[in-house]
């Protein structure tokens, strides 16, 4: 029986992260994935020699001095240097249109210059917009995980914890537009305004609000770097392989972790990256309370996204990305919510982003409409690519209406072709994730994640269901992860840069 330091288990950016983090300190590490390809969410794929990604379209936390926490976060992973970031326009950061009211809002980068723009342009709201500013950067300030520094600690509970971004909304301004382009970005984690706590909301959208970015090569430049620096740190990688049982439980500690591929292995810890019911799944019943069970169980999935992959002819020469939503209401906690067994138009996030295709430049656009995987769960049972006819013909009314209205409401869409699509099923079956859900569970107010260690004491979750979604939220709970693994001293010293990055194995 071959012996680790540790087992990660899922390959998407959490698990690359950790598996770096552990292989930098030398640790021998197995990084197991049951998909073909590594990546997760992150793994691009073509149609036609176009690049598409799948959960990677922009991001915060870059920034032009090369300061923002993702650039020291890959700058500890050795991996800075071969990820390029593309900023979106400063002044047209979000493009929000309200096709009800005949209403479009262009909201610009930086928290300071979108409090005095909504100022200026909704006067009526102008005290309230102070009183929210002001409430938002308080977290903001408390947070000391938003730079790599504080990673050392996790941030003590503040009173924004407490509330949900939807009370302090309603406490701070009266126009629902106003509260919309405030509270719109929750389609970046999928927590209604009315589930979620304003520290949620603020932690996730402040990097994204500071500075928007997308990265050359999209998702596969971040996969390519870290699986190029595990495979130098010489980890284990196994594809198509996954814990399928946990075995020689003694003192709340597995002692032998049996592989799909009938091989076992030992290993000190063990982490998962994976859905939080996916590990529940795994993790032995006997040693696991009833409590716990339940708890995990009855985690909520976020919503997940009907997908158009398409080009514009517009544009030919290179220009740069940019971003609208196409919000059909006002109202967030609806549209994030599913409310009928009926597909209905959702909000729409439109990304046009210029790539390099095989036969050269093109111009890709990319739309994801919220949808939820009660509206098509008479195929659940299906498989890929095998699917009922009414499935398809679902699909073809999906992608009717995101085209009429993006031509309708985007004129630089207007001659969008289709190339094509993805439903809440895809996602489940390309992505492994049991729901099809784009950001795993939802971040509600006062629930416990399952987060770091679990009651089995060598078994730790990581991943984007455990703090926060988004590249990130994910690479930041890998390194708390790490951080409990290692050792605090150990920890403070990597943070410090001053371990060596090359692997000790090497
Ligand atoms: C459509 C969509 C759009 C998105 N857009 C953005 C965006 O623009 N910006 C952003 O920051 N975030 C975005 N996200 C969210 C982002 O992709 C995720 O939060 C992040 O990539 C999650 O990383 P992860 O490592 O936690 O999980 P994942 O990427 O889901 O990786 C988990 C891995 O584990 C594997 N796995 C599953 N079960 C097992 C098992 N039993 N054994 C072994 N392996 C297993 C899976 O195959 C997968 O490779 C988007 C997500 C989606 C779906």
């Amino acid at each position: 029986m071959k012996s680790y330091d540790s087992i990660v288990v899922g390959s998407g950016i959490a698990g690359l992260t950790t598996a770096r983090i552990l292989s930098q300190h030398g640790k021998k590490v197995l990084l197991l994935e049951k998909a073909s390809i590594l990546g997760g969410s992150l793994a691009r794929f073509r149609v036609e020699g176009i690049p598409y990604d799948v959960g990677f379209h922009f991001t915060g936390g870059f920034n032009d001095e090369g300061t923002g926490v993702l650039d020291s976060i890959l700058s500890l992973l050795g991996v800075r240097d071969r990820i390029h970031p593309i900023y979106f326009p400063r002044e047209a950061n979000h493009r929000m249109i309200f096709p009800k009211s005949g209403f479009e809002y262009i909201v610009p980068c930086g928290t300071e210059i979108v409090r005095q723009q909504l100022k200026r342009d909704f006067p009526h709201d102008a005290a309230g917009l102070d009183r929210y500013f002001t409430r938002f950067m308080e977290v903001i300030d408390n947070t000391p995980t938003l730079e790599v520094s504080g990673f050392d600690e996790f941030p003590a509970p503040l009173e924004a914890d407490r509330v949900t971004l939807q009370s302090v909304l309603d406490e701070c301004i009266s126009d629902p537009i106003v509260q919309t382009v405030l509270a719109g970005l929750c389609m970046c984690y999928g927590t209604p305004p009315n589930e979620a706590s304003f520290s949620t909301h603020c932690r996730a959208c402040y990097g994204m609000q500071e500075s928007l970015a997308r990265v050359e090569d999209g998702g596969d430049a971040f996969v390519d770097a870290l699986v190029d620096v595990l495979r130098n740190d010489r980890v284990d990688i196994r594809t198509r392989c996954t814990i399928a049982k946990c075995e020689d439980v003694k003192q709340r500690k597995v002692g032998r972790f049996v592989l799909s591929d009938g091989s076992e292995v030992s290993a000190e810890t063990c982490i998962f990256t994976i859905h939080p019911h996916s590990i529940l799944s795994v993790l032995p019943e006997e040693n696991t309370s009833k409590a716990f069970r339940e708890r995990v169980r009855d985690f909520q999935a976020t919503n997940g996204f009907f997908t158009l992959y398409g080009t514009v002819d517009e544009m030919k020469e290179k220009g740069p990305a940019t971003l609208a939503s196409i919000l059909p209401d006002t109202d967030l906690n609806a549209m994030l919510t599913c409310n009928s067994s009926e597909p209905v138009d959702g909000p729409m996030m439109v990304l046009r982003s210029p790539e390099k295709g095989s036969d050269g430049p093109v111009n890709t656009v990319t739309a994801l409409e919220v949808a939820f995987p009660q509206t098509i769960e008479h195929w659940a049972a299906s498989k890929l690519k095998r699917r009922a006819p009414e499935y398809y013909e679902y699909k073809r009314l999906r992608t009717e209406s995101l085209v009429s209205r993006m031509k309708q409401f985007i004129p630089e869409c207007r001659d969008m072709h289709v190339i094509d699509s993805a439903s809440t099923l895809t996602y489940r079956d390309y992505l492994h994730n049991p729901d099809g859900s784009a950001y795993g569970i939802r971040q509600k107010m006062g629930q416990f994640n399952l987060f770091g260690r679990l009651p089995l004491v060598n078994i730790y979750a990581a991943g984007q269901s455990a703090i926060l979604p988004g590249v990130l939220g994910a690479m930041t709970s890998s390194f708390f992860v790490c951080r409990r693994i290692l050792g605090h001293e150990v920890f403070r010293e990597y943070l410090s840069g001053k371990t060596c990055v090359s692997s000790a194995r090497s």
